[in-house]
């Protein structure tokens, strides 16, 4: 074993999650080293919508949390420079149950600035590829941010490289050991570790993460070819599947109509997880989901079927001008049933954030801010 090498904050994992520690702990003047088993972050990070997406966060904490994340976005994308659209979205409703459930949640959310509910033809002129049979109206929410994962996660650590962040890429640690880690057969010592290692439940304490309740989750997405220039999205989309995935909407009295109505209507796409979202980047090119599948032995191979489920569900509310798909790929994401992320500390001075679920981008940042200063 070589010399110990000494930093004051280790983070294992350059996903959304270890960037935010790195950029809390550099606010904090700490020297901070971040180690990503593969040459740039692969995982759920980066094959994601790019949305931060506070309006489907439940009320209170979690909502003021993923405010707070929107607001370092918005910060960030000066900053490091890259491409952010602060678009909104727009939830599309096209039944009677759906418009009641968008009704009853502007009423009981006045804390959301900018909410509204518009009719068709407002709908329409804010998005103009949305079908107008059937439409019977759509919230608008201004707070929703759209960035290029991809881009973003790339720009956010060349820009915390440049601010002091040693990064060591393609460095895997094996092992943490109170105050010690080993990356690559190195020893380091840390004041504090922050363990971020998002779907890999196997390397770093698996046997807490097994214990922990966290599940895996599976999902499964494609993207358009590039729209043509005069065609714009606009706000980013969701719809009437939307209202029964984001916790904000469950204790609504109306909701139970719409999940047993939507029940009854769409069995497959519920087994499936699938609801859809609907987002669009710089390039111009649409990225669609999603589908949820949960368990340790997710399926091996991308889903012609659920394609099929997502892209005629999709086409249900949008019509879009070029709908051939360039691309097509699997994520995961970890997430623990209490809805909240698993934090855990083995021993003083070593932290395990986990269990994320699909809104590590919504509320990574703030979850940071909140977490770091009791370390
Ligand atoms: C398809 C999909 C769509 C989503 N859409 C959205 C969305 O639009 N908005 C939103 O808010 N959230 C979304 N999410 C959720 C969001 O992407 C995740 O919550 C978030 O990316 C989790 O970040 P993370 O840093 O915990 O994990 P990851 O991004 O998976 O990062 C973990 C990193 O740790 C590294 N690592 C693991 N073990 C080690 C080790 N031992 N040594 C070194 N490195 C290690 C891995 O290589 C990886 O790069 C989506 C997720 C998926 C999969």
């Amino acid at each position: 074993m070589k010399q110990l090498k000494k930093t004051d904050v280790a983070i294992v994992g350059g996903g959304i999650l270890g960037l935010a520690f790195a950029l809390e702990a550099i606010r904090q003047q700490k020297k901070v080293t971040v180690f990503e088993r593969n040459p740039r972050a692969r995982g759920a990070s980066v094959r994601n919508f790019g949305m931060i997406y506070p309006l489907g966060m439940r009320p209170g904490k979690i909502f003021e949390r993923a405010l707070r994340t929107r607001n370092l976005w918005l910060e960030l994308g000066q900053s490091a420079k890259f491409w952010l659209n602060p678009c909104g979205s727009l939830l599309v409703a096209r039944s009677k149950e759906e418009i009641v459930v968008l009704e009853e949640f502007v009423s009981s959310r006045k804390d959301i600035e900018g909410l509204r509910l518009l009719t068709p033809k407002e709908a329409l002129k804010k998005s103009p590829g949305l079908v107008q049979e059937g439409l019977l109206g759509a919230l608008l929410s201004e707070s929703e941010i759209c960035v290029d994962p991809q881009e973003a996660i790339q720009k956010i650590s060349l820009w915390l490289e440049n601010c002091g962040v040693n990064f060591k890429n393609s460095t895997t640690v094996t092992a943490v050991e109170s105050d010690q880690l080993v990356a690559n057969g190195e020893r380091w010592y840390a004041k504090q570790m922050i363990i971020c290692s998002g779907s890999d439940l196997q390397t770093l304490f698996p046997n807490e993460l097994r214990n922990s309740g966290v599940v895996n989750c599976q999902l499964q997405m494609f993207r358009t070819k590039a729209q043509p220039c005069s065609w714009l999205l606009g706000p980013m989309l969701a719809s009437g599947l939307s209202l029964l995935h984001y916790p904000a909407f469950t204790a609504l009295k109306s909701y139970q109509r719409l999940k047993d109505r939507l029940t009854k209507e769409h069995p497959k796409l519920l087994e499936l997880g699938i609801h859809v979202l609907v987002s669009q980047h710089g390039h111009g090119k649409i990225t669609v989901g999603d589908s949820h599948e949960y368990g340790d032995s997710p399926a091996i191979f991308y889903q012609k079927e659920i394609e099929d489920l997502i892209r005629n569900y999709l086409s249900s509310f949008l019509t879009l001008p070029d709908a051939e798909v360039s691309e097509r790929w699997l994520g995961n994401y970890v997430s623990h049933p209490s809805g909240e992320p698993w934090i855990y500390k083995p021993t003083d001075g070593v932290m395990l954030v986990n269990g994320i679920g699909g809104v590590g981008m919504t509320t990574g940042f703030g979850l940071a801010q909140e977490v770091l200063p009791e370390c």
